[in-house]
């Protein structure tokens, strides 16, 4: 957890900057798909609070780092989205390299664009619920606030996958707290941390992104990136180097542990 919080002055700075002009744009990517769903006659609000805790099993409330593919295992986790331009262009590599990874979605993203979101679950991926806004000062508000944030996400994914369950909660910037921990984990939400920060949100450059991955990879086997909340091209690119690279190190990838 030191990375975590030595990670969470600048992320969450860098993080709540970018968000702000993300939200902007979001906010009418949602007008427009609440707008599409009233000809559909979608009820997806008295769907998802008709089952309360319905088919969510409790994990255990320790955040994550481990994968289930064991010793050699990496898991590639990809935060922020789903974005229009982004998001394919991640999926398109990781299923040239058949890798499967998890992606952590913020509940307004997903509402913005739930045909991504059904795109990442058919494609084999896995869903992390990572808060409704992304406030990376959510460890400072209320156990109301977090619960908002934490379930109301958890509806929107699961609405927008067309049913299928985020597995894993991901604190935006990692702001967990007891309380969100457990909350989550209530929920069948593993809390998930991260090993290896490639830093990609700062745009620090392909080769700087690839070098971190190679030099803290030692740390543990939960890679951070992103395909939202700005200009990507550098992630897209470094992925398109490390995916392979790892393959050659002889890495297996998997899912964080449950
Ligand atoms: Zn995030």
């Amino acid at each position: 957890m030191a990375r975590h919080g030595g990670g969470r002055g600048w992320y969450g700075k860098v993080v709540g900057a970018a968000l702000g002009v993300t939200m902007l744009a979001v906010g009418a990517s949602v007008w427009t798909a609440q707008a599409d769903s009233v000809g559909g006659g979608a009820t997806p609000r008295a769907s998802a609070s008709a089952t309360p805790g319905g088919g969510a099993k409790p994990v255990d409330i320790s955040i994550a780092h481990a994968s289930d593919a064991g010793p050699r295992g990496v898991n590639i986790t990809i935060d922020d989205g789903p974005d229009p331009n982004w998001t394919p262009q991640v999926l398109d590599l990781l299923k040239e390299h058949g890798v499967k990874a998890t992606f952590c979605m913020t509940g307004l993203q997903a509402q913005a664009h739930p045909d991504l979101v059904k795109d990442v679950v058919a494609a084999g991926h896995r869903l992390c619920d990572h808060s409704v806004s992304h406030d990376t000062a959510m460890d400072k508000k209320s156990e109301a606030y977090q619960s908002k944030e934490i379930l109301d996400a958890e509806r929107m994914i699961t609405e927008a996958s067309g049913g299928v369950r985020p597995v894993y909660y991901r604190a935006p910037g990692g702001a967990f707290t007891p309380y969100s921990r457990k909350l989550a984990a209530s929920r069948g939400m593993r809390p998930l941390g991260w090993n290896v920060d490639t830093k990609d949100f700062e745009r620090p450059g392909t080769d700087a992104i690839v070098a971190t991955v190679r030099r803290e990879l030692p740390n543990g086997p939960t890679i951070l990136f992103h395909d939202a909340g700005g200009d990507r091209t550098q992630t897209v690119e470094a992925l398109r180097q490390v995916l392979p690279w790892l393959k050659e190190q002889g890495y297996d990838f998997g899912f964080p542990v449950r």
